[in-house]
């Protein structure tokens, strides 16, 4: 029999982590951190308690003991993709289990930098496999990761193949027939798949009515406005996602054809950048600049002298009062000038903290009087055009909707019902912490 243990993730977003288990066996799916709740939690304590018992009270991390008589049992731990509200909380919670990591290169490559980061001590085995590979984990089951696209690069689902048929992990996707950077979606080994009994689907965007573009079609938003504002004379100052490796190329194509050189500013940026070379992804450290640490940004900013030979990467797209444009802007770490240019290659993910740190910033980038370029941006997230081509491929027997607020949660069941799926017949609103059995 299957049963299916969702620990986070589900009726809210952040903390993704599930847990399968077949027969007497567990696979653990992602190990995410609730970003929101972990940055509100640490951002004013120098010192904070770091401990899991702490961090699962504060609900930062998944509350594995939902599944305590499952953590002897596992085989395997699964990680989708390397974003953090998927790979966030291993270095806290995969010690407490007595099986590997298995990932993709560059998510493997990015969940090393964090527990380094965390100087955190892991004793599980980091096993590295293609975003195409199938693997056993015992005799009963065996794991295979289908290549899909998403915001970062090698994002995999996840299946889990078992006598009793076969649960894919969809969690997160977009099906991106254009990408710039990366693999695409390996739609034919998803139309293959037969016996899918359950899927487990990123419902985000549920309600949104239409297919996510294109990362090609960030790029030209993008193109558009590097290339044919008036930059002469000045700063050009571009925030995005530290991961996006795929934004971060574009912004370096463009910058290269406006003569200018890229520099990179924070940790977070090095670090994904690093990543990403490390498993042969890109080559950026080659074409810019990297500066990591807080002085030498400070330091490089304050004497630059001629800051429109530069594009400058920085932290702060949602922002981050710590980050190096909050830095930038309240710390008087750069002097800007009049229709000097930052541009915001994302969206505001909502929440009170962000849309209020942005307001901020935007208000002291108006008084300042720079030229602000909001939502460069397209999602990582499929929207419902999406959700029903991924349906239709997998044509799985029962649908799991997560990675929503569960208002949002409910407006999958619209798509549901029109695809002649009936809900808690064969489309369940699971919650965190209430077991489902597969019969
Ligand atoms: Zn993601």
């Amino acid at each position: 029999m299957i049963e299916i243990m969702p620990i986070g993730g589900f009726r809210e977003v952040g903390k993704n982590c599930t847990a399968i288990k077949v027969d007497n066996e567990v696979i653990i799916l992602d190990m995410g951190l609730h970003l929101q709740h972990y940055i509100d939690y640490t951002q004013d304590e120098d010192e904070a308690d770091l401990s899991l018992e702490k961090l699962i009270e504060i609900k930062a991390v998944p509350d594995i003991n939902m599944i305590k008589d499952w953590i002897p049992l596992t085989k395997a731990i699964c990680i989708s993709h390397a974003h953090l509200d998927h790979v966030g909380a291993a270095p806290f919670l995969a010690s407490k289990f007595k099986c590997p990591i298995h990932g993709t290169p560059y998510t493997i490559e990015v969940l090393k930098a964090l527990i380094a980061d965390k100087e955190i001590r892991v004793h599980n085995k980091l096993i590295s496999h293609d975003a195409n590979a199938m693997f056993r984990v015992s005799d009963n089951i065996k794991i295979e990761f289908i290549s899909v696209t998403h915001s970062v690069v090698h994002t995999a689902l996840v299946a889990v193949h078992t006598k009793y048929g076969t649960v894919v992990y969809a969690n997160d996707f977009k099906l991106d027939n254009q990408p710039t950077l990366g693999l695409k979606s390996n739609i034919g080994r998803m139309k293959e798949m037969k016996n899918v009994k359950a899927l487990i689907i990123d419902s985000l965007y549920a309600h949104k009515p239409i297919k996510t573009p294109s990362e090609s079609v960030a790029r030209e938003l993008l193109r558009d406005v590097m290339l044919s504002t008036n930059s002469k004379g000045k700063a050009m100052i571009i925030s995005t996602f530290s991961s996006h490796l795929a934004r971060i190329k574009s912004i370096l194509e463009f910058s290269k054809i406006l003569n200018r050189q890229v520099v990179f500013l924070g940790r977070s940026i090095e670090k994904y950048i690093m990543a990403g070379e490390r498993c042969g992804i890109v080559e950026f450290s080659k074409q810019a600049k990297i500066i990591k640490y807080r002085r030498e940004v400070q330091k490089f900013l304050k004497n630059c002298k001629n800051p429109e030979d530069y594009v400058f990467v920085v932290t702060g797209h949602q922002g981050e009062p710590k980050s190096v444009l909050a830095r930038m802007i309240f710390n008087n770490y750069f002097q800007f000038r009049t229709e000097d240019i930052v541009i915001f290659s994302c969206h505001v993910i909502p929440g009170e903290a962000n849309i209020k740190n942005r307001e901020i910033m935007e208000t002291e980038l108006k008084r300042k009087k720079v030229r602000i370029f909001r939502d460069i941006h397209v999602s990582g997230h499929g929207a419902r055009e999406d959700q029903r081509d991924l349906i239709n491929l997998i044509e799985p027997q029962i649908l799991l909707p997560a990675h929503s607020e569960i208002n949002v949660t409910e407006q999958f069941l619209e798509l549901a019902e029109e695809m002649g799926y009936k809900e808690n017949k064969n489309v369940f609103i699971l919650k965190n912490g209430h077991k489902f059995k597969i019969e």
